[in-house]
């Protein structure tokens, strides 16, 4: 890939980056990710259009509001540089494609999920439902090639997802009398399963287990916390989900080689 086409994937990737940020601020308080445009959260000033440059803003005004000084998460710019590290992954990993937007498209809808459900523990049926239904729609696009499911493939990934986890998650409530899983995970299960078909489901359910504990066991030590405390799971799936579409089929070679 020349560096002048790199240039503007990570460019287009910063700027969808920053209305990720909008989404992921704003759909879990069920305000309009359209309108008003980007405000301080602290006292509400309204950012001109040079306060809202992408990453350069944020580290032009070292992280602070412009009226009131008051700090602004270093998540943003962070959001904003892995949408534009995404743009330049799926770029150079399945070329410029219809199935490549679509792609990217899947990425944006993760990265949101995964930010909304580490801070509130949800992942918004906003994006999931319509992600299950879109998901099968690409599907049966003639242009949609692999890593995306064919249809009949999408089809078992989306009743597979949700209703294999959703009877793991009822079996474990019955057995162990814990919630286990949220509807939200299975809702996701089921969006992925849709988008990348049936065989993304053992591997994603794999490596987010085993995220998860990894992370979670990290996380009782480091910050002493009790293993009653909830972690979102949501995250893992996702990054499970992301693995399987990047080098799932290298992965499968390689365990049944
Ligand atoms: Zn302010």
């Amino acid at each position: 890939m020349s560096w002048e086409l790199a240039s503007i994937l990570f460019i287009y990737g910063l700027v969808v980056g920053s209305f990720l940020n909008v989404c992921i601020y704003r759909l879990p308080r069920e305000k309009s990710i359209v309108r008003p445009g980007s405000g301080c959260p602290g006292c509400g000033y309204r950012l001109a259009w040079y306060d809202n440059i992408p990453l350069l803003s944020w580290v032009w005004l070292r992280g602070r509001c412009r009226r009131c000084q008051q700090a602004i998460g270093w998540v943003y710019p962070l959001v904003e540089l892995t949408t534009a590290l995404l743009a330049l992954q799926v770029g150079y990993q399945f070329g410029l494609t219809w199935s490549s937007l679509l792609i990217a498209l899947l990425g944006c809808a993760f990265l949101v999920l995964m930010m909304i459900d580490f801070y509130h523990y949800i992942l918004p049926d906003i994006i999931t439902l319509p992600g299950i239904v879109l998901g099968l729609l690409v599907a049966a696009l003639p242009i949609s090639e692999p890593p995306l499911a064919t249809l009949e493939a999408a089809l078992w990934g989306a009743g597979l997802g949700g209703g294999g986890l959703w009877l793991f998650a009822y079996l474990f409530e019955k057995i162990t009398g814990k919630v286990g899983m949220g509807m939200g995970d299975i809702k996701l299960l089921a969006m992925i399963g849709a988008w990348l078909g049936w065989q993304s489901l053992p591997l994603t359910l794999f490596l987010a287990g085993l995220l998860g504990s990894v992370v979670g066991i990290i996380w009782m030590v480091v910050a002493h916390r009790d293993r009653s405390q909830q972690i979102p799971f949501g995250p893992y799936l996702v990054l499970g989900a992301w693995v399987h579409l990047c080098c799932g089929p290298e992965i499968y070679r390689w365990y049944f080689s």
